[in-house]
């Protein structure tokens, strides 16, 4: 299929091609079936078709729950832990072995910049060992048994941690290997099964995925892999009676179609949802530090991201100097195909999306916000939007309260000192997921920090996210936590258990 794509003049590897040359299937209890559709995969940066994949729908999510509910019952539930952390330690190794091709897979299927995709990569291999090893951390509690037993006998009262069971996961297309890995390795390590649903967007690396979890030599069943479209295999999945949990990432709007999906069988849902986040800049800041890092707090994976900063809230005295700065820094960055090291920003992932990302930018000069910067898609190919800067915002402007996910800053002039009116000011948002203060003085960060609404905040840097560090949001940012212990217990059911002795 991709014999003739040329990247835009760059190269992949043998590998690479050869994967784009295959059509993808449906991974079902350990085998590549056929779909019971198709769909082409696009290269954001050229417009140009990378390949085919198959993709199922209710029938075929059907067939990869039965699947996964057997493999839970089965020969899974009777693996030892050792023999679990053993399969997930061979699948790191095999993700390290293969990552070239998976982050050329992200690159050419989502249009990321290399440095990012080769980063998440190598988070994603760091992500597997860490709840490899989380395995033989599981642990339960000893307590004090009843009153009413303990007044008659000796008695032991102690809890149990065990799978919830099979698990629906949802993905999003921005960060494509990342947003997969994150739910497989814990719920795996919990001891669960799994049906994912990629983005059909971007299903591509989670196929070379499945080839990986095949090749380790986890039992049939345990993970399946449909790709498909939202309202079809997506919401077969969450709406599935025998799915114990779904386990979500994607959009506020999607979010609340997951909830009600998920009604029928009161199933346990996670939701990891968009965000607005604030980036506050004191007038002690450190422009040489705030500079850069405001700028990438927004135009990080083309604004694509879903702890971007994009309200940005300068202080009076160093407002015209961040600006000034901001405004050379977008005009300086070079975009271009992911596969050039020297792109800083890539493509928006598809021309529908970009489509989008430009009714905002149109929206904001209409409504009487300044333009400072970019604010117009590049006449080439592919879907290329300038990183875009707007000043003179006010809170009731549509770019400042919605998530555009796209390279576009909103920039809102304050003069207080007072933390709990510039809290405020951050937390006029229904979103809560990230957000960050920049200041030389720590007092006056933490008393912002304090008193900012949102699951994930960073001082003088902005989205400091770690496969140890807990990351959600409050608001309508989510429901529960992903990443470090968090992330294991949401796969996790806890019982409590007495014996009279
Ligand atoms: P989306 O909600 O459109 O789609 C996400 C996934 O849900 C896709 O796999 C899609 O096929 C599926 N889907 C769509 N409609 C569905 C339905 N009715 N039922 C079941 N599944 C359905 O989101 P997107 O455009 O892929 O991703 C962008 C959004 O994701 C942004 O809002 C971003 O903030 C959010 N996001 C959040 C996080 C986080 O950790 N909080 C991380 C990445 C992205």
């Amino acid at each position: 299929m991709s014999e003739a794509i040329a990247f835009d003049g760059h190269e992949i590897a043998p590998e690479t091609r050869a994967f784009l040359n295959q059509r993808g299937k449906l991974l079902i209890g350990g085998q590549w079936i056929d779909g019971s559709g198709l769909m082409e995969s696009r290269d954001p940066a050229t417009g140009l078709v990378l390949a085919e994949f198959e993709t199922g729908g209710a029938a075929e999510i059907d067939l990869a729950v039965a699947a996964a509910r057997s493999a839970f019952q089965g020969p899974w539930r009777r693996m030892t832990a050792s023999e679990r952390m053993a399969l997930m330690t061979r699948l790191a190794r095999l993700m390290e072995q293969n990552a070239q091709l998976l982050t050329e897979l992200d690159i050419v299927d989502n249009g990321m910049p290399s440095f990012i995709a080769g980063l998440t990569t190598s988070n994603c291999v760091e992500m597997v060992d860490y709840y490899a090893g989380a395995i033989m951390r599981i642990e339960g509690s000893t307590m004090v048994p009843p009153r009413h037993i303990a007044a008659e006998t000796e008695a032991l009262t102690y809890t149990l941690k065990e799978p919830v069971g099979v698990v629906g996961q949802i993905v999003p297309w921005n960060v494509p290997l990342s947003t997969a890995i994150l739910k497989l390795a814990p719920a795996l390590a919990a001891g669960c099964t799994v049906v994912m649903k990629p983005s059909e967007e971007t299903p591509l690396s989670a196929l070379a995925l499945g080839q990986m979890v095949i090749d380790a030599g986890f039992p049939a069943g345990v993970v399946n892999i449909v790709n498909g479209l939202g309202a079809d295999a997506g919401a077969a999945l969450a709406a599935h009676d025998d799915v114990d949990k779904i386990s979500f990432t994607g959009s506020t709007r999607t979010g609340r179609a997951i909830i009600q999906g998920a009604m029928g069988n009161l199933k346990k849902v996670s939701l990891e949802l968009g965000g607005k986040s604030p980036v506050i800049v004191m007038p002690d800041v450190d422009l040489n530090l705030a500079i850069p890092g405001v700028a990438m707090a927004t135009f990080f994976l083309q604004g694509q991201n879903c702890m971007a900063g994009t309200r940005i809230f300068a202080h009076a005295d160093i407002h015209d100097a961040l600006l000034e700065g901001l405004a050379a820094f977008a005009d300086g960055m070079k975009l271009g195909h992911g596969l050039d090291p020297a792109t800083q920003q890539g493509p928006m992932v598809s021309a529908a999306h970009a489509e989008k990302v430009m009714g905002f930018i149109d929206r904001a000069k209409q409504a009487g916000a300044n333009l400072i910067a970019g604010g117009e898609r590049l006449d080439r190919a592919g879907n290329f939007i300038q990183p875009t800067i707007f000043s003179g915002c006010t809170r009731d402007m549509e770019i400042m309260r919605d998530e555009i996910f796209g390279p576009v800053m909103a920039v809102q002039k304050f003069d207080t000192l007072d933390v709990d009116a510039i809290a405020e000011l951050a937390n006029d948002t229904s979103y809560g997921l990230s957000g960050s203060v920049w200041t030389e003085n720590m007092s006056t960060a933490h008393r912002v920090v304090s008193r900012v609404r949102a699951g994930h905040v960073s001082i003088n840097c902005h989205g400091a996210v770690g496969t140890n560090i807990p990351f959600g949001g409050y608001g309508q940012s989510g429901w529960g936590r992903e990443f470090g212990a968090a992330g294991l217990e949401a796969y996790l059911e806890t019982k409590a258990v007495t014996a009279r002795l």
